[in-house]
């Protein structure tokens, strides 16, 4: 029992069950007992380990290819916003920052960093690990408050955070999945009356059993129009990596971590980190609708070994003991591996662009 629990319970007591997008938010941002508001997630004293706090070299590839994305667009002249959401703990702004400012002097002399952020808890924890930069660094509560400019922006299991709803197949049809009370006055899944425009559904719904689960992401979608508009306008490039499919599908990837383990969605409200896996597809396809070039999408693994990662491991590990270089490969074989608890396959790579430019290693 949590005391988000009870408040949630107090919630559907009072006004009846709710949806799971409302769920999913009040357990990630309640002000008072939200996930991000009150605990330490990141790390092995955390809950679960993200790419970035594996290894320098997961930033600073992203860095690479952002200086790479730069150099392409051959934009100057031109006030160029480096920008990330959902930093966590600034660990990745700080190994891109490094990598830029030695590959591409220029661009870091003349940009400005932008870090959206809705705890203002890990915000505090974001100016402290970039107290090298300060100054040159801003924070917005959405990606709208930063300022117009051309854009380089990353996010790394940010989407996976943004609250999807689900659907559940009954006799009747796709209706809401919501979260009620049991007989026992617990937290319980239950099909709601709303129900959806089957347009809005993944292809082949109509041969799905009873009980099959979909899902959409509207507040996705919202936040991925918002950053196409801006790249149409304005130009650049935003790269997002997350675990995910890049086909959509059927099936309920609601998912609590808690002290790095499994845990059921309802049973620590506040307490357990919640996500739900990111359909790549449904980004991309709002991309295209305005006119952006989709790059990709590619698995992590294969995207950090062509970005260099092995070669920037060799170099990182030379001349240093064996127990170091044996973490650096250990960390490298974490992000690329494809192996249980491995990143590299189940993690996937989105860039979009505005105007068109090939960027690499993707292919198109
Ligand atoms: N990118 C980091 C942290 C991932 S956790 C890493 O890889 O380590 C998700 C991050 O997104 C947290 O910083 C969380 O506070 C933030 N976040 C969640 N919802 C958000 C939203 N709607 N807008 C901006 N940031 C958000």
């Amino acid at each position: 029992m949590t005391p988000l629990a009870d408040k949630i319970k107090a919630i559907i007591r009072q006004n009846g069950p709710i949806n799971v997008t409302d769920y999913f938010a009040l357990c990630l941002a309640d002000p008072e007992h939200g996930y991000y508001q009150t605990r330490e997630p990141f790390g092995t004293g955390g809950d679960f380990i993200t790419a970035p706090e594996v290894s320098q070299l997961f930033g600073e590839m992203i860095g690479i290819f952002l200086v790479h994305a730069w150099q392409k667009h051959a934009k100057l002249n031109t006030p160029i916003r480096i920008a990330e959401i959902g930093p966590g703990r600034g660990t990745m702004m700080s190994d891109m920052l490094r990598v830029i400012s030695r590959l591409a002097p220029d661009l870091y002399e003349n940009a400005t960093v932008h870090l959206v952020e809705t705890s203002d808890r890990l915000a505090t924890v974001q100016a402290d690990t970039l107290s090298a930069h300060q100054g040159k660094i801003g924070w917005h509560k959405s990606f709208e408050e930063v300022p117009d400019g051309f854009l380089l922006l990353a996010a790394n299991e940010f989407f996976d955070a943004v609250p999807i709803r689900q659907f559940i197949k009954t006799s009747q049809g796709f209706r809401e999945r919501m979260v009620g009370l049991d007989d026992n006055g617990e937290l319980t899944f239950a099909a709601g009356f709303g129900g959806i425009d089957p347009a809005l559904l993944p292809e082949g719904h109509a041969r799905q059993p009873i009980g099959a689960i979909a899902e959409i992401a509207p507040a996705r979608s919202a936040i991925m129009q918002a950053i196409s508009d801006r790249l149409f306008n304005s130009g650049g490039t935003a790269l997002f990596i997350d675990y995910g499919h890049l086909e959509p599908g059927f099936g309920d990837t609601l998912q609590a971590v808690l002290d790095h383990r499994f845990d059921p969605p309802l049973a620590h409200p506040g307490i357990a980190d919640l996500t739900s896996h990111v359909d790549f597809s449904a980004l991309a396809d709002v991309a295209r609708a305005r006119a952006l070039h989709v790059n990709g999408m590619m698995s992590q693994g294969p995207f950090l070994l062509e970005l260099g990662i092995a070669e920037r491991a060799g170099l990182l590990g030379h001349g240093k003991d064996l127990e170091t270089q044996d973490r650096i490969r250990t960390a490298v074989a974490r992000l690329v591996g494809d192996g249980d608890g491995e990143m590299g396959e189940l993690f996937k790579v989105l860039a979009v662009s505005g105007p068109q430019v090939a960027l690499q290693p993707f292919e198109t």
